[in-house]
C-alpha cells in the first residue's frame, strides 16, 4: 500500500485539502470548516459528513 495523498472535497464548505493514508471508516475534520468527515471509499475517495455523536452507537 502506498501513501499517495488524495484531494478531499468538503461537502461542507466546499475546501479543498489534500490527506493521505486515508481508510474507509476512518473520521476526518474538515481544516476550514471543522465539520467531522467520514471517509467512505478510497478509492477514488469519497466523504460524507459524519454521524452527530449522541446517537447510540449500538456496535
Ligand atoms: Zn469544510
Amino acid at each position: 500500500m502506498s501513501a499517495t495523498a488524495s484531494m478531499i472535497e468538503c461537502p461542507e464548505c466546499g475546501a479543498s485539502f489534500e490527506a493521505s493514508g486515508l481508510e474507509a471508516g476512518e473520521i476526518i475534520v474538515c481544516p476550514e470548516c471543522g465539520v467531522e468527515l467520514e471517509i467512505l471509499t478510497v478509492n477514488p475517495v469519497t466523504v460524507g459528513l459524519a454521524p452527530e455523536e449522541g446517537e447510540d452507537w449500538g456496535e
